[in-house]
């Protein structure tokens, strides 16, 4: 039997082949579940259905996590469509290109209110809405982090902020939902070079660093993300609860 077999997912965040939300798809697909994808306007909508389509999903829908009624459309055709919903994935983040290159002190309230919406309010907006499908199905939900949340990482500014506001939900919503049966973790990756890396400034030093230090000496890449979704969104992980699972060779633990 396969690990996800029966199971409906429903991923968010998927803007092209190298989003991590995609490995993500790919690791479910793998495993027998069966997929719903948005993507973020008409631009993205090119990129993401024909990506979509090739798993076999037959929901593909446009959402703005910033527009409310683009959200309840969402959630109102999964409802009709499946009943219910086993799985939620978050990979999303957005942040304005100045903020993630000026010094911090410099970020402005509008930067800060955007960056705090679309990444971290945008997994409680989710969550408050895909409970409901889940009651009685023992639902999961995994959204993606970075360790800029926990310690200072040059140029990620405002978004480490909006990452530990993300966090802080991961064990907010973990208790509201938890007598439900519903689980929600998130997943703290290590850098890898996406459409969403590209925004930072001097990514690349960020993977140079990581490969020189971690203790496996070397990069992760998002087919190891999509693993260890697999394991939270799984049975294998039917303990596991609040919790944000470092997946970047070893490098948070490391002092010197
Ligand atoms: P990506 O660019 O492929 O994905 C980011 C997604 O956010 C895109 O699909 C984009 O459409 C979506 N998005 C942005 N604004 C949105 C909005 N208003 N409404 C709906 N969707 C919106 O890049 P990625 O690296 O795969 O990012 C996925 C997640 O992983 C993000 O939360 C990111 O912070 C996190 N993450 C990335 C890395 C990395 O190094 N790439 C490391 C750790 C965590």
């Amino acid at each position: 039997m396969q690990l996800l077999e029966g199971k409906k997912a429903a991923i968010f965040g998927v803007a092209n082949e190298r989003s991590i939300a995609w490995a993500i798809a790919e690791a479910f697909h793998s495993e027998g579940a069966e997929l719903a994808f948005t993507y973020a306007g008409e631009v993205l909508e090119k990129r993401v259905r024909p990506l979509a389509e090739s798993v076999g999903s037959k929901i593909i829908l446009p959402c703005d996590v910033t527009k409310d009624e683009e959200v309840e459309k969402v959630f109102a055709d999964l409802r009709e469509t499946w009943g219910g919903l086993d799985i939620l994935i978050h990979a999303i983040a957005f942040a304005n290109k100045e903020d993630l290159a000026n010094p911090y002190v410099q970020t402005s309230r509008a930067g800060f209110h955007l960056a705090m919406d679309v990444s971290a309010y945008s997994l409680i907006a989710l969550a408050q809405r895909a409970a409901p499908l889940m009651e009685g199905r023992g639902g999961a939900m995994v959204t993606l982090t970075y360790m800029g949340s926990e310690r200072v990482v040059p140029n990620y500014n405002v978004m480490g902020v909006a990452k530990a506001a993300l966090e802080a939900s991961v064990r907010y919503l973990a208790h509201d939902l938890g007598p439900k049966g519903i689980r929600v973790n998130a997943i703290s990756a290590g850098p890898i070079r996406t459409l969403a890396a590209a925004g930072i400034s001097d990514f690349k030093a960020m993977l140079h660093h990581v490969a020189e230090r971690a203790p496996l000496k070397r990069n992760i890449d998002a087919e190891e993300v999509g693993k260890t979704a697999l394991y939270l969104c799984s049975d294998w992980g039917s303990a596991v609860t609040g919790e944000v699972l470092h997946v970047d060779a070893g490098y948070n633990i490391m002092g010197m």
